[in-house]
């Protein structure tokens, strides 16, 4: 049994396992990026048409008040007129009331038609600034959604390359050091094979005796962590 090389393949599995629970993770997470990706799209559209659609409104509502307004001058004209022939105050009471009632109604016209022509200009600005940053969004999140979707599309391969390299590797270890690999694995995630550091386990912090360390530096014998089970090694930065 060389331990150095099962170790050195070890570290290989332990990338490789990186690698893989990265790419099980990316299928949860990119759909979720990609979806909200579209869900920006969407709604500034949604944002852009709503404006839209009631400067339609407030223009249709504005030439129908000027139709009225038109009507409404044409009418207090005709009585103006009339007042200049009536005979009796009958006549002109009625008259007075007639002119009295079209000059309310289009003083509050006009108010109407002013209030339109507000909401028109300040439609017509939110219009411009929406269609901007529509284009805006478009382009940023339309050019991640590419990488995005084919980063998606090719998990399922990068997925299959690994487990390729992973049988390469496992077969060219010792069946009882990978048990162990597993084990921990299973127990604890991918942090399998961690470094001593300052004498102790790099991950728990679990001081390790220096006769377990000098045996670890020869490379005689596989220990693993007392307190958190993971296999020690020696590497440049445990000295
Ligand atoms: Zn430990």
């Amino acid at each position: 049994m060389d331990i150095e090389k099962d170790m050195e393949m070890l570290q290989k599995l332990q990338n490789i396992d990186y690698d893989m629970s990265e790419l099980e993770r990316s299928k949860d997470y990119l759909p979720e990026m990609i979806n909200n990706l579209e869900k920006e799209i969407e709604g500034t559209r949604d944002a852009l048409a709503t404006s839209e659609r009631e400067l339609g409104e407030q223009t249709i509502l504005h030439s129908n008040l000027e139709l009225e307004l038109d009507t409404l001058n044409q009418e207090l004209t005709k009585f103006q007129k009339q007042m200049k022939e009536i005979k009796t105050n009958k006549e002109y009471d009625a008259l007075t009331t007639e002119i009295a009632n079209r000059k309310v109604k289009i003083s509050a016209n006009e108010e109407d038609i002013l209030k339109t022509l507000t909401r028109i200009d300040e439609l017509t600005e939110q219009i411009k600034q929406y269609r901007e940053r529509l284009e805006e969004v478009e382009k940023n999140n339309n050019t991640q959604l590419v990488g995005l979707r084919q980063q998606l599309s090719s998990i399922q391969d990068k997925v299959k390359i690994k487990e390729g390299e992973r049988k390469n590797v496992t077969v060219r270890i010792d069946k009882k050091l990978l048990a162990t690999y597993e084990r921990v694995r299973k127990g604890r995630g991918n942090t399998v094979m961690v470094a001593i550091r300052k004498r102790a386990c790099g991950s728990c912090h679990k001081s390790v005796p220096p006769q377990i360390i000098q045996e670890i530096r020869k490379g005689d014998k596989v220990y693993t962590c007392d307190n958190c089970g993971r296999m020690l090694i020696w590497t440049e930065e445990s000295g």
